[in-house]
């Protein structure tokens, strides 16, 4: 049963939710044993050519923008997989974001067994300034993470704000975090600072959820756009190319003033975990589809994300960027307009033109 259920939503079913565009259909066993037999065989994925790059993180900075009031810079801090922090402007204070919070050392729900991480995290826990919104894409283990959402929600100073897609507020609940927002696809929460707004609107994925046996579908899934005054942010969630992506760019067409330069000024898009395609295609794109939601949307500059830290599929670990390079040069974009980031690296980006 979707307790949730309304049936003037096409995704929205009397058990649970459903992409717009492409059913999900869940993989049968002969498929998953297929997939899991020819990767044994075939000893996939390979060992990478090169690690994943890695700096220490500019503390100094990070921690002397969160203190800069009204003067804060727009800035992103890869800390792996699909885990930023984000530094937004807002009214006399700014936001500190952090995506998909996963600083465990297994993506799994035991802790011996399931994806491991190959780096660690490019922030630690402690190392984070204090944090005011934690955007959820969905509920699997390499985007939820328990031990993080209560280190989280026990944070000096007082808990961030959870943003959740429809269904996981209920978890939340039961794993320290008592008041989350819950968000349908296209529903807005308005975060209000001094008198500026920023809108955060969970848009929609061609994914799924499910974090155990049974519970297939019945939370939502989605990514999340963040419309400040000074910096306009999406965020992609876990997703196979679809229409879904077009809509949302003619969704914000309207928000995105041309004096103001138009489109996104930021937006985190995964670019890992695209093989096989026989099996991932519909959850997952690969770096040439990534590049075409960077246009759909309408992003000025992208970052790739969701490689290099889990092995969860075939591909390599570092041949998700090598594929990005491939794909922007083929589609004759400027390199530096859809590129990765080193794990720890912060990128200080400008605020939009003041109208
Ligand atoms: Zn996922
Ligand atoms: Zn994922």
């Amino acid at each position: 049963m979707n307790p949730y259920f309304d049936a003037s939503k096409p995704h929205h079913r009397p058990d649970g939710f459903q992409n717009r565009y492409v059913e999900f259909k869940p993989k049968g066993m002969a498929e998953l044993v297929r997939w899991r037999w020819n990767a044994w065989r075939q000893h996939l994925p390979p060992q990478a050519q090169m690690p994943t790059p890695t700096v220490a993180p500019d503390l100094a900075f990070i921690r002397a923008n969160a203190a800069a009031g009204k003067d804060m810079q727009p800035s992103v801090t890869f800390i792996g997989h699909a885990t930023s922090l984000l530094q937004i402007p807002l009214g006399g204070h700014g936001l500190q974001v952090l995506t998909d919070p996963v600083f465990s050392e297994r993506a799994s729900p035991l802790a011996f067994i399931g994806p491991q991480r190959q780096q660690p995290p490019g922030m630690s826990m402690a190392q984070l300034p204090h944090i005011d919104l934690v955007l959820i894409s969905h509920n699997h283990y390499d985007h939820l993470d328990e031990a993080s959402v209560r280190m989280l929600a026990a944070q000096e100073g007082g808990p961030p704000l959870f943003i959740v897609p429809l269904g996981l507020a209920s978890w939340m609940r039961s794993h320290g975090v008592a008041d989350a927002v819950e968000l349908d696809w296209f529903d807005t929460h308005r975060i209000e600072r001094d008198g500026a707004v920023a809108e955060v609107t969970l848009t929609p994925a061609q994914h799924w959820s499910g974090r155990g046996l049974g519970d297939r579908l019945q939370t939502l899934w989605g990514g999340y756009a963040l419309l400040a005054p000074d910096f306009h942010f999406w965020f992609a969630g876990d997703t196979g190319y679809s229409r879904d992506f077009a809509d949302i760019g003619t969704l914000f067409a309207p928000r995105h003033t041309p004096a103001q330069g138009g489109g996104f000024d930021l937006a985190l898009i995964p670019i890992g975990a695209y093989k096989p395609r026989w099996f991932m295609s519909e959850q997952h794109v690969n770096p040439e589809e990534s590049v075409r939601i960077h246009r759909d949307v309408n992003s000025k500059h992208s970052i790739g994300v969701h490689w290099g830290t889990f092995n969860l599929t075939d591909e390599p670990s570092d041949q998700a960027p090598i594929d990005l390079a491939q794909a922007t040069r083929a589609a004759g974009m400027p390199g530096d307009e859809f590129s990765t980031l080193a794990i720890g690296q912060t990128q200080r980006l400008p605020r939009r033109q003041p109208l």
